[in-house]
């Protein structure tokens, strides 16, 4: 069979630990044999960041607003440890804040569904989608601890002069106070992102704040996610025969769990960032989640929502046999084939990655899988298969597929 042929690289960004095996094998199972496979590497594993002063971040993320589509593998996030374990010159940001920093991204993360790993509510029959904005709010607040009777002021002070000040509170003792922000351009990004994923994926958005309680600061998140719509999105929405709405987020979260799932839920950051973990443990694990960086100018980054999964790593280098789900790496590889068919025109790429989907899930439904999916699945006597072997048994069952 002749290999399906590439019009533009991909940008591909190799990564840490037990993650890194999965994606060499991958390639060689799964990718290699079928496409005639266009890249740009680089290489994001620890070793080769510190090796470049982090620099080749930098240059993936460059390189991915020049392409427009990245697949990437899971990274170390230096800490304390790996700075004796690496030896490291400087402890390095975390590749996914500095990739996203530049792409002024938004993170959409969506459950993998396959029949025998059953959502923990029985009725969300189709994955939810977070999307989280990654800007402000109580991550980016200063407080201050009070110490006793007082007056709290919030104070803004214009570089024309201009003074603002509202009382917070007058304190007859001890207390605390915090001061959060956000700003215009970042919602900004935040909404026409979520504005973009909605229509690529064809599937209705929500948007839920707070902001009966806050007039100020969540009616215009509000307002700028309404005005957007109006003004560039609603056209295309009511062509697309989707929607867009707006709701408080107590009768959201109400909401969504008596759905049946297959919708886009935008949350503020502190919201996206509980609500996502609520909504991965409910759906299974974090080994089935994808997790894709969408910039509000149209650049792709696809990854697993997992980490590099250090214990089986340790476990690998000692030589012991790993069953580590290679699932969420294998669809961060088709979400960006299927991207990069669809910008290039290649339908061919397009359908491969959706038979590579297809056959990742059937050979679970099948009773192939990794020990951490035959932990939770309904399905009687599966079969246990090591990291490498359920890359092979999924190669099996897409060739005869392909051979249909
Ligand atoms: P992790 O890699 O997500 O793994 C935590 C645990 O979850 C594993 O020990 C394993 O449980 C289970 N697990 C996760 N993915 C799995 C998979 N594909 N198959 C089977 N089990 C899986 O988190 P971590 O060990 O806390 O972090 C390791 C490194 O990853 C850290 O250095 C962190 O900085 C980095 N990290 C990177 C990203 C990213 O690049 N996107 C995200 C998060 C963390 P059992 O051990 O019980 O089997
Ligand atoms: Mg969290």
């Amino acid at each position: 069979m002749a290999k399906i042929q590439m019009k533009t690289p991909l940008v591909e960004m190799d990564g840490d630990e037990m993650t890194r095996i999965l994606w060499k094998i991958i390639k060689d199972e799964l990718i290699y044999p079928f496409i005639d496979l266009k890249s740009e590497y680089y290489d994001l594993g620890l070793e080769y960041r510190n090796e470049t002063n982090d620099k080749v971040t930098f240059d993936s993320a460059y390189a991915t607003q020049k392409y427009g589509v990245a697949v990437k593998c899971a990274t170390i996030t230096p800490n304390a440890a790996r700075m004796t374990e690496y030896n490291l010159k400087e402890m390095w940001k975390s590749p996914n804040g500095t990739i996203r920093a530049i792409l002024d991204g938004t993170v959409f993360r969506a459950p993998i569904v396959v029949k025998g790993i059953e959502p923990c509510v029985k009725n969300w029959k189709k994955p939810i989608t977070i999307a989280r904005h990654a800007y402000g709010d109580v991550y980016k607040s200063v407080e201050i601890d009070v110490p006793g009777a007082g007056t709290a002021e919030l104070v803004f002070t214009g570089e024309d002069g201009q003074v603002i000040k509202e009382t917070i509170h007058k304190f007859d003792g001890p207390g605390v106070i915090q001061g959060q922000h956000n700003i215009d351009k970042s919602i900004e990004s935040f909404a026409r992102s979520c504005f973009n994923y909605a229509l690529d994926t064809k599937q209705t958005l929500w948007f839920a704040t707070k902001d009966t309680i806050s007039k100020k600061y969540d009616h215009t998140f509000k307002d700028i996610f309404q005005e957007i719509f109006d003004n560039e999105y609603k056209e295309k929405f009511d062509a697309a025969g989707i929607e867009y709405f707006y709701t408080l987020i107590d009768d959201a979260v109400a909401r969504v769990m008596k759905s049946e799932g297959g919708f886009i839920w935008a949350c503020k950051n502190y919201d996206g960032d509980v609500m996502s973990d609520m909504i991965s443990s409910a759906f299974g694990s974090l080994a089935m989640m994808t997790s894709v960086l969408v910039s509000p100018d149209g650049k792709y980054e696809y990854e697993a929502a997992h980490g590099t999964v250090q214990r089986h790593y340790y476990k690998h280098l000692k030589g012991e046999e790993t069953s580590t789900n290679s699932v969420a790496t294998i669809f961060a590889w088709t979400g960006a084939l299927r991207k990069r068919g669809e910008l290039d025109n290649t339908p061919e790429l397009m359908e491969f990655a959706d038979k590579l989907e297809q056959a990742t899930i059937k050979t679970i439904e099948d009773g192939k899988m990794t020990k951490d999916l035959a932990l939770i699945t309904t399905m009687k006597d599966v079969t246990v298969l090591n990291s490498e072997n359920f890359i092979k048994a999924i190669r099996e069952t897409l060739e005869g597929m392909l051979a249909e």
